[in-house]
Parts: structure tokens; sequence; C-alpha cells
């Protein structure tokens, strides 16, 4: 069993979203689907969220933009038979979810500060929420999975941490199944105390991914991004850099911690744990090697 991780731009577009159907139709044995939500809608998410706050009634047209973006992708990728019902799916979680959300936002000016965090990590939510909707509804027979089911953060001493029952749930909630693809939200969880959604941090899709793939005890773990490998720095601005084929965890690490966008920094410690080898590869690329990033030799 395999867990691919296809992060905001690899689920984007329409034309990104037919590479991702492809990529995991063409894999043989099982896999796990980690999607992150489309690419720069977590960040509309947030910014409706401050405008309604700022009393700025312009999030409605943004929401409106946010949800004819992924009517415009469910034509485009979800078979027919299926659009119907994706659609109406996508409807519910803006009409009964985020409107009623920002609306709270834009009326409550005196709403205590930690009822609003709380609306907000409701509201982030929903970009994977959304996107993870499309793409269970985009592949034959996908089995949809709730990642707030059994990614669990606690907050200790105000810091957000993961709770160790986490491992538990993910052996639980996938342990036994049989079906060849499942699919699943990155970056959101919910708090085990209180019930309440959360998430792993901005990035933390990728940290899913390698938490589902410990606990499994995956045969690899795949980040799927837009680039075609971990490289020697960071080509948006350095255009003359290299792939590096291949990396220890260590090596890697280091990377992230100095500043590697490609991969979240808390992604690669549970895989290491477990020996599991990453992949870093290219969904506007697929045939590209891509970097692994393994034990030394
Ligand atoms: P995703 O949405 O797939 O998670 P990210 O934007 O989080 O993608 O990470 C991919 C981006 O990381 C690349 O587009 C690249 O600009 C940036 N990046 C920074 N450092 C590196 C590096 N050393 N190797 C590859 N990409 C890097
Ligand atoms: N969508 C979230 C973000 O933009 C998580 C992720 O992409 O990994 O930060
Ligand atoms: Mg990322």
């Amino acid at each position: 069993m395999k867990v691919l991780k296809f992060g905001g731009t690899s689920v984007g577009t329409a034309e990104s979203l037919t590479n991702v159907k492809q990529i995991v139709n063409a894999c043989k044995g099982q896999v796990i689907v980690v999607v992150s939500a489309l690419g720069g809608v977590t960040n509309q998410l947030l910014q409706m969220a401050d405008m309604a706050e700022a009393h700025d009634e312009k999030w409605e047209q943004v929401l409106a933009e946010v949800k004819e973006r992924h009517m415009k992708v469910i034509d485009a990728v979800v078979p027919e038979e299926r659009q119907a019902q994706c659609k109406a799916v996508i409807e519910g979680f803006i009409s009964e979810g985020l409107y009623s959300y920002y609306g709270m936002l834009f009326a409550n000016s005196q709403l205590p500060a930690a009822y609003k965090e709380q609306l907000r990590d409701a509201i982030v939510s929903h970009g994977e929420i959304m996107s993870s909707a499309i793409v269970t509804s985009m592949i034959d027979g996908a089995v949809p999975h709730y990642a707030p089911n059994f990614i669990k953060t606690k907050d200790v001493d105000y810091e957000r941490i993961l709770d160790n029952r986490t491992f538990e749930l993910i052996t639980k909630e996938f342990g036994g199944r049989l079906e060849p693809v499942h699919v699943t939200q990155g970056f959101i969880a919910e708090d085990s105390t209180n019930g309440q959604k959360t998430n792993l941090g901005r990035g933390g899709s990728d940290f899913t991914a390698a938490l589902i793939a410990a606990a499994l005890d995956a045969e690899s773990l795949e980040i799927w991004t837009d680039v075609d490998g971990f490289m020697t720095t960071d080509p948006r601005t350095h255009p003359n850099a290299t792939v590096i084929p291949e990396m220890t965890y260590a090596q890697a690490q280091e990377m992230c911690e100095a500043g590697a966008k490609v991969i979240y920094t808390p992604t690669l410690g549970p895989v290491a744990i477990k020996h599991i080898p990453v992949w870093v590869k290219n969904t506007f690329n697929p045939s590209a090697r891509g970097t692994v990033i393994l034990d030394p030799k």
C-alpha cells in the first residue's frame, strides 16, 4: 500500500486533476490519496474571514468566485453521472457551512477571540473538505474518509500538538479495507478533547500523509507537487536549481528546517522512524524520476 499526497497546484485546475486521476489509476496496489485544497483556496478562505471581521461585505463576492471555481472543475473532471451529486455536496458545504460562519463573523464584531479562532478553524477546513469531495467523485470506486475522525490534536500549554491516539485511529480507519483507492483530506484535524475542528498548520497536508503512511507501514509515501523533485535550492528564486536524485532523511530534514518548502518540516519524522521511502514527484511531469528520501546506505 502506498500513500500519495497531492498539493494545492496538483489539484488546482481541471488539467492538473486529470493528471492526478491518471497517476492514481496507474498505481498497481492499494493507494491512499491525501489532498490539499485547490491552489490558493486556503488563502482565500482566510482572507474572507478577515474581510467579514472587518465588516467588508465583499467576502460574499469572493465566496461566489470560490464556489464558481469548484463547480467549473466538477464540470470538467467528474464523470457526468456523478456531477449533480458532487455539486449538491459542495453547494451544501458553502451555503450551510461557510456562508453561516462568515455571516457570524460579519454580524458580531464583539465575538470573543477564542470563538473567532474556532470559526476560522472551521472555515479553513472547508478547502480540503471540498477538494477531497471532488477527487473522490472523480475516481471510479474511490472510498472517502474524513480526516478529523482519525487525525487528532490537543492543546497543551496553549500549544497545539498531535494526539497520540492518531496512530491507533488511522489503523482502525484503514485496516482491513480491501478497496484499491481511498481519498482523504490533508491538513485538517479535530481536537480530541472538545471535538472542534483544528488543523496541522499551513502546509500540513504533507504531515497528514506521513502520519497515515507511518501508521499503516506503507511501502512508500509519494509527495506529488509542482517541481521535478527536491532541488538544491528553491527553483522559483534560483532558476539554475537542480534535482537531487537521492537524499537521506537527515539531509532532507536539514533543508526543510532551512526553509525548503517542498516538504512541511514535521513530515519526515514519522516516516523516518518506520524507514518508509519518501518520493517527491511532479504531477505535471510524472515521468521525471523525482527524488527519493531514505536511510543512509
Ligand atoms: P504543494 O502545494 O504541492 O504542497 P508547495 O508550494 O508547498 O507545494 O511546495 C512546492 C514548492 O516548494 C515549489 O514550487 C518550490 O518553489 C518550493 N521549494 C522551495 N525550496 C525547494 C527545494 N529545495 N526543492 C524543491 N522545491 C522547493
Ligand atoms: N491547504 C493548506 C495550506 O494551504 C494545507 C496544505 O496545502 O498542505 O496550507
Ligand atoms: Mg506544501
